[in-house]
């Protein structure tokens, strides 16, 4: 299999164009495909402080990798959680500060004893059956706060097209329309740091072949609680479907945006940012998803 650019080698096959790349014109290739999402959303404008959310983890890695590469008029700000997952996170720290010291960026370092004064592993001691949603609640809100501490007009988010397809399939298995809707219930984006996802239209699958083309990736332990998550089905499952017929992931995210499109906000079902009474973040209800998990798992 050789390169349809330059006939070298060939290292990727990309199924939905059915093109051949070597190396150098795979990651020319991916680089410009995330450059056009940037362009098409315009999640990126001149000046802006970008808050990357760097997990060390794969995606994020690519992401904050690719962003340097791009010629972007605007300052990035790498910002790692640490949940606080023993035998996990200490190393994926680890992989994000190598990063960052590799492309002359500062680290920020952010955990959720800040926020709440516990570990996900202390919070979860009980019952780990929720590990995901718990850590995704508090991550978001570690993230939010960390990038506002630190002067950011957006937060990037490593997500690809995987986790956006997987995303919406999960909210139909669980039957839940307000998160099917959120984008038009709330006036949310004059609360929150807007979120800006630049691999949303990349496959994991070519994230991957990025970051071991670019030698970004090193053997990481996986998260002790993965095998708690629902989202682990509906990745193996909507893996087989996309392998049989390509591009059914990408009509899965766009059916929805077209299906959202369609729907449109409606005039007095907005529902109205307020704060919550404990820690003064934005939400919707008297007590924010966070303070309310907390109070729960305590
Ligand atoms: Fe958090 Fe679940 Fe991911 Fe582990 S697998 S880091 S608990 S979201």
């Amino acid at each position: 299999m050789n390169c349809d650019i330059c006939g070298n080698k060939a290292v990727f096959a990309e199924p939905s164009s059915k093109k051949n790349f070597c190396g150098p014109h795979f990651s020319a290739w991916y680089e410009k495909g995330v450059a056009s999402t940037i362009e098409k959303y315009q999640m990126i404008c001149p000046g802006d402080r970008i808050a990357v959310g760097l997990s060390g983890g794969k995606d994020s890695t690519v992401l904050l990798t690719v962003l340097t590469k791009l010629d972007l008029d605007a300052e990035l700000i790498p910002i790692t959680v640490d949940e606080g997952i023993a035998n996990y996170r200490d190393d994926t720290i680890l992989a994000a500060t190598r990063l960052c010291d590799k492309l002359g960026l500062a680290d920020k370092l952010i955990s959720f004893t800040d926020i709440c004064g516990k570990t996900l592993d202390e919070l979860l001691a009980n019952d780990p059956r929720q590990a995901c949603s718990v850590c995704g609640t508090l991550r978001r809100r570690a993230l939010n706060q960390a990038a506002r501490e630190a002067g950011a007009t957006k937060i990037a988010t490593g997500h690809c097209l995987d986790d956006e397809a997987q995303s919406v399939l999960m909210n139909y298995l669980r039957g839940d329309v307000t998160r099917i809707l959120e984008s038009y219930q709330t006036d949310s984006d004059k609360v929150f740091l807007p979120r800006i996802k630049p691999l949303c239209r990349q496959t994991e699958r070519s994230t991957v072949a990025y970051g071991l083309v670019n030698h970004l990736l090193t053997d990481l332990p996986e998260c002790p609680y993965t095998k708690y998550a629902l989202r682990a089905g509906v990745r193996s499952g909507l893996g087989k479907l996309e392998y049989r017929n390509p591009g059914t992931m990408m009509n899965i995210v766009t059916g929805q945006e077209k299906l959202l499109a369609k729907l449109g906000p409606r005039e007095g079902e907005i529902t109205p940012m307020g704060r919550c009474e404990l820690c003064g973040e934005p939400t919707t209800h008297r007590l924010c998803a966070a303070c309310t998990l907390i109070g729960k798992l305590e």
